[in-house]
């Protein structure tokens, strides 16, 4: 009998049956030839802390973070990132060998990857982004925006508030627009985005006006359900550069299944395929 350890990774979430992560990182594990497994393990939020202590002892090294235990995580956590405390969420975690759960948020490093492949051209500093929206993945997109090099993001929120709370943290280089005129900070963006839910298969249509949009922008969604969004179709017509939103999700599993299972796995058209049709 050996007593080599088959490494376990998994998302912890609630719910968490609709999460595509098994599908994304069981098909990387097959593709390399990996003896792991990882597997959806829905957790209650006031089973989190003990199921963190549990975990690591069950042969877990790992574990990506989803909705309702994003931000939660990172008081339970040893050490935490720059990014993921930038952001006030992980989305990733490692049980290392020391006992120490460490945190980590790579979706600003997924959303800025997705654009580099996806728009070869795209240059950040070239102009202001425009990001509509600002909810917790906002923040991720802010953040990354501003650590590749953007002079400037502007930001409309239907609910301005909110906007206004990412100015005060992330500093003057985010500019407030009201919601009214997010068709208007488009113009001379180098870069829009879309990170509100708007558009999304059983959400609202996305219905902010793209006047200002102009043809030399980068422009992305964040939703990928569906994977050409009403918004990207439009922009496309507008002779824009678009990218749709499902790399994001690919890319933003790569640094985990690096660090727990020691291979850094590739994005290509096959895994989009696997994850779109599971
Ligand atoms: P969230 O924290 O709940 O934020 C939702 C955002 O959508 C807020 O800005 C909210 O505005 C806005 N919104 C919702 N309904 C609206 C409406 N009827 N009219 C105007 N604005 C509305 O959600 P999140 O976690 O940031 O996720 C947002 C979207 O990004 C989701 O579709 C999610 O699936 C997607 N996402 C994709 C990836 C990826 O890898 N591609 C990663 C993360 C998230 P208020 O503040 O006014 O409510």
């Amino acid at each position: 009998m050996s007593d080599v350890k088959i490494p376990l990774a998994g998302v912890i979430g609630s719910p968490v049956a609709h999460s595509k992560s098994p599908a994304l990182h069981g098909a990387w594990l097959k593709r390399y030839g990996i003896a792991g497994h990882y597997v959806p393990l829905d957790i209650a939020q006031g089973d989190l802390a003990e199921a963190l202590q549990l975990l690591p002892k069950m042969g877990f090294v790992g574990v990506n973070v989803t909705i309702p235990h994003k931000e939660t995580v990172l008081a339970l956590a040893d050490i935490v990132t720059d990014r993921a405390s930038l952001i006030g969420a992980a989305n990733t975690l490692i049980f290392r060998k020391d006992g120490k759960i460490h945190a980590d948020n790579t979706d600003g490093y997924g959303f800025i990857e997705n654009l580099r492949v996806g728009a070869p051209g795209w240059k950040p500093p070239a102009g202001p982004a425009a990001v509509i929206g600002a909810g917790g993945a906002a923040r991720a997109v802010l953040a990354s925006l501003l650590d590749v090099g953007v002079k400037e993001v502007r930001i409309a929120n239907r609910t301005r508030a909110r906007a206004e709370a990412l100015q005060t943290e992330f500093g003057n280089r985010v500019k407030v627009y009201d919601w009214v005129h997010a068709g208007n900070m488009m113009e001379g963006a180098a870069t829009v985005v879309n990170t509100t839910s708007l558009g999304m298969v059983g959400k609202p249509d996305f219905r902010v006006p793209l006047d200002g949009l102009e043809a030399d922008a980068v422009v992305t969604d964040l939703v990928y359900a569906p994977l050409r969004t009403a918004f990207l179709q439009k922009a496309e017509e507008m002779g824009c550069v678009t990218v749709d939103g499902l790399g994001m999700l690919l890319h933003q599993a790569v640094p985990g299944f690096e660090r727990w299972f020691g291979q850094r796995p590739e994005v290509d058209d096959e895994l989009r395929q696997l994850v779109l049709n599971a």
